[in-house]
C-alpha cells in the first residue's frame, strides 16, 4: 500500500490494497479506473466485512477529495448527490432548500453510495429501503467512461443495490419530498409475552418509524423508539411505559450521543436518525449483524432468537427491531417483501462473536432471513442463492457492464458464484 493503513470504521478490516487512490476531479477517478485491473471503492467505510475489499493486487478507490456534488432542483424534488457524499451534508443541504428524503438510517455519517449499495434502511412500515429514493445512477464503468441507469429500464433493478460491482457510482439522483418534521417518543419496558402477530403490527405501525430495543437478557423489549411526523396523527401507545430520561440504545452510552426525545418537534434529518452528526454513533466499540425476513414471520422469528438467548446475550451490546417495505431492487434484503429486519450489535470480539452469529443463523433459517450485505454474517452463497430470486440477472447486469470483472472483488465472486 502506498498510503497510511486503512481500516473500516470498527476497526475489525484493514484493507490489503496495492494502492489507495483519492483522486480530486472526475478526469483522474476515470484516468485510475481505465489504467487499474481490479477496483473497489470505499465510502465512509462503515461495513463490518470484506465487502469494499479489493485485495492486495487492487485499488481502494476513497471518493472524499472530489468535490461535494448536491444538487437540489426544488422544482422536480430531485438531488443529485456526489458518489462520495454522507447523508448529514446531504439532508443539511436538502433541509436548507424546504424538502426532505423518505427515510434515513440509524445515522447520518455514512455515504449515500455505500449506503445503497448494502442496501442500507431505517425503519416504518411504510419505508422501503434508501434505495427506494434512487432514480437514476451514474457510474464510470472499467474504461472512464459514463453509464447512466435511470429508474424505469430493466437493469436499474440491478443497478442501485449494487455491492459496488458495476463500476464507480459518481452520482445518485434521489427523490425528495417536502420538508416535514418529527418527534421522537421512547417508551420503555414492552413485555413480549403473548405478543401475536396482531399486536407487533400495531406498534410497529404506531408511528412514520418505529425500533424496538433489547438485550435478550431479560423476555421483552428495554425500549421503544416512535418517530412521528407531525403532518400524521399522534395515536395513543399503551403497550409500554414512557421514558422518564433521554435514553441511548446501548445501556451504560450517554444519551447526549442521540438525537433529541420527549417529543420535542424538529426537522426530519435531526430526528430519523438516532444518532446525532457530530457525535459518536452507536457504541463505537462493536461489531454488527442484521438478517431481513418477510414481516409475517416476525413473531415467530423473535420466539426463535428468545428461544436462543443464553446463546446471543453474553456478546451482545443491543439488539433492534425494525420494519422495511418491500423494495424493487434486486439484491436489496427487502426485494419483493415486506420486512421485519433483526439487527444485532455485538461487543468488538470477532473470536467470541462468529460461534454466536452462526448459532443465530441457524435459529433464524426457517424464516427466510437474508444477511444485510454490510455487516457480519456466515450464510453460505448456496443458501444466498435460494433466498434471491434475481441473482442470476444480477450476474448477467455485472458482465454487460463489467466484462473484465474490475469491480468483482472475492466478495462478489463469492455471492455470484453461490
Ligand atoms: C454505527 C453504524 C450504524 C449503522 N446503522 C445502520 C442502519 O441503521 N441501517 C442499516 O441498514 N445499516 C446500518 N449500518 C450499516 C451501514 O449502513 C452499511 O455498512 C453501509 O454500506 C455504509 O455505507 P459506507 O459508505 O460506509 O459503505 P462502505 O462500507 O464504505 O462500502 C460498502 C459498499 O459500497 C461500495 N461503495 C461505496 N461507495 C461506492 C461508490 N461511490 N461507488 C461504488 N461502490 C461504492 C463499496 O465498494 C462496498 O462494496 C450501520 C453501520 C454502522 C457502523
Amino acid at each position: 500500500m502506498n498510503d497510511t493503513t486503512v481500516t473500516n470504521w470498527a476497526g475489525n478490516i484493514t484493507y490489503t490494497a496495492a494502492e489507495v487512490l483519492r483522486p480530486d476531479t472526475l478526469d483522474s477517478l476515470r484516468a485510475a479506473v481505465a489504467r487499474s485491473r481490479t477496483v473497489r471503492v470505499l465510502g465512509s467505510g462503515h461495513s463490518f466485512n470484506e465487502i469494499a475489499e479489493p485485495g492486495p493486487e487492487g485499488v481502494l478507490l476513497s471518493l472524499a477529495s472530489l468535490p461535494a456534488e448536491v444538487d437540489v432542483d426544488t422544482a422536480a424534488r430531485t438531488v443529485r448527490v456526489g458518489g462520495g457524499v454522507r447523508y448529514a451534508e446531504l439532508a443539511r443541504l436538502v433541509h436548507a432548500r424546504g424538502l426532505a428524503l423518505p427515510n434515513m438510517a440509524s445515522l447520518p455519517h455514512i455515504s449515500v453510495a455505500g449506503s445503497v449499495a448494502t442496501g442500507t434502511h431505517g425503519s416504518g412500515v411504510g419505508n422501503g429501503s434508501l434505495a427506494s429514493a434512487v432514480r437514476e445512477v451514474e457510474l464510470v464503468t472499467a474504461d472512464g467512461s459514463t453509464v447512466t441507469v435511470a429508474r424505469g429500464e430493466e437493469r436499474f433493478g440491478g443497478a442501485v443495490t449494487s455491492l459496488g460491482a458495476l463500476g464507480v457510482v459518481t452520482a445518485l439522483t434521489l427523490d425528495l419530498e417536502p420538508a416535514y418534521e418529527v418527534e421522537q417518543h421512547v417508551f420503555t419496558e414492552l413485555p413480549s409475552a403473548g405478543l401475536d402477530t396482531a399486536t407487533f403490527e400495531t406498534v410497529m405501525s404506531a408511528a412514520y418509524s418505529v425500533s424496538l430495543f433489547t438485550d435478550w437478557r431479560e423476555p421483552g423489549f428495554r425500549q421503544v423508539w416512535l418517530k412521528r411526523r407531525t403532518d400524521r396523527p399522534l395515536p395513543g401507545f399503551p403497550y409500554a411505559v414512557p421514558a422518564t430520561e433521554k435514553m441511548h440504545p446501548v445501556p451504560g452510552m450517554p444519551a447526549v450521543n442521540c438525537t433529541e426525545q420527549f417529543g420535542v418537534p424538529g426537522p426530519w434529518h435531526e430526528r430519523l436518525p438516532h444518532f446525532r452528526a457530530d457525535f459518536v454513533p452507536s457504541s463505537g466499540a462493536e461489531l454488527q449483524s442484521e438478517y431481513l425476513m418477510p414481516r409475517e414471520h416476525a413473531v415467530d422469528a423473535l420466539r426463535a432468537l428468545d428461544a436462543v438467548r443464553d446463546v446471543v446475550a453474553p456478546v451482545l451490546q443491543t439488539c433492534e427491531v425494525r420494519t422495511v417495505a418491500a423494495d424493487e431492487q434486486w439484491l436489496s434484503p427487502s426485494y419483493g417483501r415486506d420486512t421485519v429486519a433483526l439487527h444485532f450489535t455485538w461487543v468488538e470480539d470477532t473470536a467470541a462473536v462468529l460461534p454466536v452469529v452462526r448459532r443465530l443463523e441457524d435459529a433464524l433459517d426457517a424464516f427466510d432471513a437474508r444477511p444485510h450485505w454490510g455487516k457480519v454474517f456466515t450464510t453460505p452463497a448456496a443458501v444466498l442463492r435460494a433466498r434471491y430470486p434475481r441473482l442470476d440477472d444480477f450476474g448477467a447486469l455485472v458482465k454487460s457492464l463489467d466484462p473484465q470483472g474490475t469491480f468483482t472483488n472475492a466478495f462478489v465472486r463469492e455471492v455470484l458464484a453461490g
